[in-house]
């Protein structure tokens, strides 16, 4: 395959795990050397070394992405290992479910915290880089790729704080979209539906039983689906944006 990342830097958040491991990988194979944030530093550490063993380059970058300081030295590290930024990919989310009236303020708070403010602390800190980075080769232009949800443009009951934040990101991406576009900085969406991960992991198992939009009996998508859409995305032509990607099971209604 053309590699036709090559001469570019990635930063992945959520790369300790499901679609943003896959999504690093990916971007790894199509020549970006790429920065893997999350918290679990051992599971960074390992798919460095997975990454440099399939011929990639990786930095694990520990980070929690809501804490605003951490968000911030997390780019200032990327930009100052491999000297530029070309890609951001903000994956890094909590899912918490149940019905708003017994959730847990904290779970609420944290929710909100990692995939609203989170994902706003690092493309604050990642834009000027990236607007460097369009200026400048190897392919003339950037791209922010965020990882919502089918939860950023349908609601259900016991979805409610996880609906608003992952609508809220949908709103941001658009509006940021038209600030940036026109200086090569693309800006685009992914409404992944139900994908096989540890995002369930956070919920209990009557919780998941209750709520579940998906029937155990039905097949999820796999991560690599959604880093195939990310990848897509990333490798247009410099012309091309893609400003949106709703990515479904088949068998999800
Ligand atoms: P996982 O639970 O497998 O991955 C979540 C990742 O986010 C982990 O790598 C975790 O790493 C990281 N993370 C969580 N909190 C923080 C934090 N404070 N700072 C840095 N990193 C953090 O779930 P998915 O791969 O499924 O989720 C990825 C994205 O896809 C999320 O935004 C999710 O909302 C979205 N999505 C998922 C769907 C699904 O069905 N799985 C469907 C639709 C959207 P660590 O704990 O090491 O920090």
């Amino acid at each position: 395959m053309t590699e036709k990342l090559t001469g570019t830097v990635a930063i992945v958040t959520g790369a300790s795990s499901g679609i943003g491991r896959s999504t690093a990988l990916d971007l790894a194979e199509q020549g970006a050397s790429v920065a893997l944030l999350a918290r679990r530093r051992d599971r960074l550490d390992a798919l460095v070394a997975e990454i440099d063993k399939a011929g990639g380059t990786a930095l694990a970058v520990p980070a929690d992405i809501s804490d605003r300081a951490q968000a911030e030295a997390a780019v200032d590290a990327t930009v100052e290992h491999f000297g530029r930024l070309d890609i951001l990919v903000n994956n890094a989310g909590l899912m918490i479910l149940g019905p708003f009236e017994d959730a847990d303020v904290e779970d609420v708070d944290r929710m909100i915290a990692i995939n609203q403010q989170g994902l706003l602390y690092m493309t604050g800190a990642a834009l000027p880089h990236l607007r460097k980075a369009a200026e400048r080769g190897p392919r003339d232009v950037a791209d922010i790729v965020n990882i919502s949800s089918i939860a950023g443009r349908v609601s259900w009951a016991g979805f409610g704080a996880y609906n608003m934040t992952k609508f809220g990101v949908n709103g941001f991406t658009e509006a940021l979209r038209q600030e940036v576009t026109q200086s090569h900085v693309r800006v685009g969406v992914i409404e992944p539906g139900a994908v096989d991960t540890e995002l369930q992991s956070h919920n209990t198992e009557e919780i998941r039983n209750g709520i579940a939009a998906f029937p155990a009996d039905k097949e999820m998508l796999e991560a690599g689906d959604i880093s195939d859409g990310v990848v897509y995305m990333v490798t247009r032509r410099r012309r091309a944006s893609i400003g949106e990607l709703w990515i479904m099971p088949t068998d999800q209604v």
